[in-house]
């Protein structure tokens, strides 16, 4: 017994997990006797950081399709990695995703390290992935902490201090509980809980498979936990955006390696700035806009028809002439792919 922890909370956990677990195109379901592939397991964990699991079952298929194990999306081209990644966000991700597949290839002959200290050693993977991949993957008592487990523990254990600073309690709490037989299935089972029974909002406690020592259960300010800390401000920041048109073409570029939007396809166009960039020498009618939020700063990119040839805008020197027709090909990342549909649409 731990604490107030009733019984065997592992037990009553997996319990529920073999009866309700997600079906999801990464996983093994409980006891069908199948093995992990530990690339699928890693791609799915790259891919849902920051991202629902809705939004990344199409590109996990579309990846593992295309690019079958760790040495064929090792070998692939980076531009086409960035293309396949446009629309999931985070780009740094798709940058640490293809050094990550070729740090597996160059240096561990293909087969991804089965330690968390293994795993982390690795580009582009944190403490988090290190964890998950080494217990879903090699079955390691790794202790997983993501924002569905960290809820579900917060409120389990009635941990009221504010996040981040909260994290460790929540896995000083969580260590001990973890299944030593099944890890990966114990993660993943929590994942699940959080998901679908101890949700933000309205958590189906009644149904919930530990709520016999729940210390949240019937609180009636049972969705404030775990409890964030207080939001910052966002800066707002503008950017100016240029449609260079030839021949149903348009002209676009590659945004620098290092930066927000690190390596993607874009249009072309200036700095962002704090400052509203003034208009001057643009066709106002030709204007039209887009509001995005990043994790830092929320930004205004105005999107202005442009007649000079690209040699003179200035971030245009290099690019390539892209068929209007074909933009959805394009790679382009969502805050671009926005402003094209909206001038698109503008000019129907
Ligand atoms: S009893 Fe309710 S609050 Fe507690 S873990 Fe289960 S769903 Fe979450």
């Amino acid at each position: 017994m731990i604490g107030d922890i009733v019984g065997d909370f592992a037990g009553r956990l997996l319990g529920w997990y073999d009866r309700a677990a997600r079906v999801l195109p990464w996983r093994i379901a409980p006891n069908s006797g199948g093995e992990p592939d530990p690339y699928r397991i890693w791609l799915a964990e790259v891919m849902l950081q920051q991202t629902t699991v809705a939004a990344v079952a199409g590109y996990f298929a579309r990846f593992t399709e295309r690019w079958p194990t760790v040495a064929d999306l090792a070998a692939a081209d980076d531009a086409d990695v960035m293309a396949a990644w446009a629309g999931l966000g985070y780009y740094a991700r798709a940058r640490n995703l293809l050094a990550c597949a070729r740090a597996v290839v160059r240096d561990h002959g293909g087969r991804f390290p089965d330690s968390e200290a293994g795993l982390r050693a690795l580009p582009g993977i944190g403490d988090y992935t290190a964890a998950s991949v080494a217990a879903i993957a090699f079955g390691r008592g790794a202790v997983v902490v993501d924002a569905n487990i960290e809820r579900v523990i917060a409120r389990h254990r009635l941990i009221e201090t504010p996040l981040p600073m909260a994290k460790r309690e929540i896995r000083a709490a969580l260590a001990p509980l973890v299944s030593s037989d099944r890890p990966g299935d114990f993660a993943q089972a929590l994942m699940d809980l959080g998901a679908t029974i101890c949700t933000v909002r309205g958590p189906a406690c009644a149904i919930c498979p530990v709520m016999a020592d729940c210390r949240a259960r019937g609180r009636p300010d049972i969705e404030r936990l775990p409890v964030k800390p207080p939001k910052k401000a966002k800066p707002h920041r503008h950017g100016l955006a240029h449609w260079i048109e030839e021949r149903g073409r348009v002209w676009l570029v590659r945004r620098p390696d290092k930066g927000m939007l690190g390596g993607m396809r874009a249009l072309p166009g200036g700095e962002w700035t704090d400052e509203r960039p003034p208009e001057s020498g643009w066709a106002e009618s030709g204007i039209v806009s887009v509001d995005h939020g990043f994790t830092h700063f929320d930004l205004t990119l105005r999107l202005a028809r442009r007649e000079a040839p690209p040699e003179v805008s200035g971030a245009a020197a290099e690019g390539e002439w892209w068929p209007i027709s074909d933009l959805d090909a394009a790679g382009l990342p969502t805050l671009y792919r926005k402003l094209v549909d909206k001038m698109l649409e503008r000019d129907a």
